[in-house]
Parts: C-alpha cells; structure tokens; sequence
C-alpha cells in the first residue's frame, strides 16, 4: 500500500500525487490511483478500442476483395470468392477479438488452394497481400527442410516475410520492433505443398525426402509458434542475435497441383456415382472430381491429419482454357500485352497483335501444358527482335501477325 508514511495520507500509485491535493481512489491488491490518472487511463482504453474499430471497419469487405482480384484474375471465380472470405475473416479474428476470457475464440483458418500449374494460385495469393498491404512471401515445399537438414530452413520463410515487411536493407535497421509487428500480419504462400506428401521409407542423410519432416516442422509454423529469426540470415549460429517472430497470426496460404489425387476422390467415390468414363478424364471433369475433396482424400495422399486440420479452407482452381488464356493476354489490369504496348509507348511506338497471331500465342502455351506459366516466354520469344530493332528505328506502329510475321510502319 502507499500512503505517505509520516501522515497516513495514501499517494497514487501511478504519479504519486497525494490524497491530500486530489481524490485518490484505493482499488484491488491495495493499489491506490488519484483522478487524474484514473481518467487517463479511461481515455487510454477508449483510443484503444476506437484504434482497433478504425483498423476494423476499414477493412475491405470480401465483396471489394474479390472485385479487386477481379481486375487481375481471369477466372477462378469460386476460388475468389473463398479467398476473400478467407482473408476477411481471418483478419476480422485479428482485430475483432477484444480479449475477452469468456469470449467465443476464432480459430485460425489457413488456405490450400489446389490447381494445375500455371492457374493462378500464386497469383491470387501475391494479388491479395498487395490489395491488403500486407507483407507477403513464397516459399517452396519442396527446397524447406527441418531445421538442421542441408536446404532452406523454415525460418528462411520468415526471414523473407521480414525483409518484405521491411521493405529495404536490413543491415541498416536499428528498430525491429514495427517491422516485427508487420510482418506477423502477413501472409506467407508456400507452392508445391503436394511434393512433401509421405512417399514411405525413402529417407537420406542430408535431406528428408519423406517429407513427414518437412511437415512436421511446417506445422509448428502454421499452428502458431514463436520463431527465432537471424536477420541477417544464414544458418543459425549460437551467438548470432535473433529477431524473435510469432507466427500466430500469419496467414498461411498453401498451394499444390496434387497430381493424381482425382484418382483418390474417385476411388472413394466410385466412379458410377460421377458419371464419368473410366479412362482419362478431360481437365474439366477432374476439376469436378477435385471439388469433392474431403481431407481424408489428403491424408491418403500424404499429408499428416495434423497438418491438414490446421489448413481447414480447400478451394480448387481450374484448368484454363484457350478462351482464358487469350483473356489472360488482354484484359487483366497489368495484362502482359498491356504491358508491352506500355514499353513500346515509352518510344512512341504502338504495338498491334493480330488476332491470328493471338491464337498461335495461345495455342504454343495450351500445347506446353504450364497453364498461362508459358505465355510470357513465348511473347518474349516474338518480342526479341522488336524490341531489339525498333527503338533504334524510326517507326511509328509494329504490327505482329501469326508464324512471326512481323509490319513496321515508318514515321512520317
Ligand atoms: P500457379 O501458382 O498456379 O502455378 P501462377 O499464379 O504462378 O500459377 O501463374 C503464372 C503466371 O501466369 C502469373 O504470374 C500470371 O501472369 C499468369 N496467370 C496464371 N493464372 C492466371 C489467371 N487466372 N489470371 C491471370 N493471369 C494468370
């Protein structure tokens, strides 16, 4: 107790101001707090619950997400839409949450997001970090060890999150504690979750090919653990200082092509039930089998019930068609074409694609089977030349047209 031991006239706790010149309240455990402190401290509560309600209802709702991804994605309209979800929600868990003991408590829900190469899943998790302004990185499942192993730790994945959270050289950073608290917002993407499944006894010395490992160290993450970071990177060394980082509320976004994993869901659910033939299914119709996948599916594919539960939201993305590739050409909002005009713009020259030359573009990428993965290195095929020859010459338009035609038109 505090009180002032010569007059017996209790002090506040907090200032020491003295019950003598103010009203000094006695609370709990003895604890004595004057008006002055006891309003503040009011005031403190009230900024905190207004800050949280700010942050709350500026975030976007899944509706404004999904229009977002709308103007980058072609497609993939169901995923869209259980991403935005997703993402509301788990941020609404973040901020909405007032700590309550006897509060109903929201679990995390981490994402896996199953689709063919080249479909958008990297994509749509880069696209919705960057509407969100949240610290974002990749990671692949297939280069991620457990500690220890020879590879890329998955304290590598943090550190990645805390550079992009910083956002500049992390040599030069004297406060940590912003950029920390950043980057526990973020969202990390891990590509190719399928390549970690359990492939039975298959162990080496320097790398856990079983995989078990792998997810087993990858869970910890996911669930919510406090990881020691060396910011500079690098092995982990006894003396080097470490950022310390909790996971808790990162989202997880996971993504994986789980090849053959149709053939599971159709073991279970018997073929006849679907309708569909015997002998290879066209894309669409495994797009269909992979939308009635229930986790069991996943663990009889490798993956340990564990990791599983903690990644609760499953959306399929779809193969994309010859139409989706042209779209992807064309309309999305940094569409690569768009982008080439752009470059060509900055020498004052326009660039034209004829349609016929647009369907061979696509036609090449179907063929590879990579999705819209090809496409940029098939335009950056009939672009070398252009781009080459055309800033140094006076022209004015290009026009491309199929089997590498190419129009100049001169200034005039
Ligand atoms: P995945 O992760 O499914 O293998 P990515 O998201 O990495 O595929 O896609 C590779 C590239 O192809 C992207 O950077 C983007 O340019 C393009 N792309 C893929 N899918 C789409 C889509 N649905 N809409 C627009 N662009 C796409």
């Amino acid at each position: 107790m505090s009180d002032n031991s010569k007059t017996n006239v209790p002090v506040c706790d907090l200032c020491g101001a003295s019950a003598s010149d103010i009203p000094v309240y006695k609370g709990n455990n003895d604890i004595h707090i004057c008006e002055e402190c006891l309003a503040r401290a009011n005031e403190m509560v009230e900024e905190e619950k207004q800050n949280t309600k700010d942050i709350f209802s500026t975030l976007p709702k899944p509706y404004d997400i999904k229009a977002f991804l709308d103007q980058y994605i072609i497609g993939q309209d169901i995923p869209k839409k259980v991403l935005a979800v997703a993402v509301y929600n788990h941020y609404k868990r973040i901020f909405g949450q007032n700590g309550d003991p006897d509060e109903v408590e929201l679990e995390k829900s981490n994402v896996l997001l199953l689709g063919p190469t080249g479909s958008g899943k990297t994509l749509l998790a880069k696209t919705i970090a960057k509407m969100l302004d949240v610290p974002f990185a990749i990671a692949d499942a297939t280069t991620l060890t457990e500690a220890g192993y020879v590879g890329d730790d998955v304290e590598n994945v943090l550190l990645r999150l805390l550079q992009n959270a910083a956002g500049h050289d992390v040599d030069n950073i004297h406060n940590w504690n912003p950029i920390v608290e950043k980057a526990q917002m973020g969202i990390i993407y891990i590509d190719e979750i399928d390549k970690i499944a359990r492939k039975g006894e298959n162990l080496s010395i320097t790398r856990d090919v079983s995989g078990e490992g792998v997810q087993q160290a990858l869970l910890k993450m996911i669930e919510g653990t406090i990881v020691g970071v060396p910011p500079q990177g690098g092995r982990k060394h006894p003396h080097q200082s470490q950022i310390m980082i909790d996971t808790t509320n990162i989202l997880f976004i996971l993504g994986g092509a789980f090849v053959g994993l149709e053939d599971i869901i159709k073991q279970r659910t018997g073929k006849n039930n679907m309708g569909f033939k015997e002998e290879s299914p066209t894309k669409k119709e495994e797009t269909n089998l992979l939308s009635l996948i229930e986790p069991h599916d996943l663990v009889k594919y490798g993956l340990i019930p564990e990791f599983i539960g903690r990644v609760p939201i499953i959306t399929v993305l779809e193969a994309l068609s010859e139409d989706d590739l042209l779209k992807i050409l064309i309309e999305p909002k940094n569409s690569l074409i768009k982008q080439y005009k752009k470059l060509l713009s900055l020498d004052y020259i326009e660039l034209e694609f004829t349609k016929k030359a647009l369907k061979e573009i696509i036609q090449k990428a179907h063929e590879r089977e990579s999705g819209a993965r090809g496409l940029r290195a098939i335009l950056e095929e009939s672009m070398l030349d252009i781009m080459y020859d055309a800033p140094s010459k006076n022209i004015a338009k290009v026009t491309i047209d199929a089997d590498k035609k190419i129009k100049y038109v001169d200034r005039v």
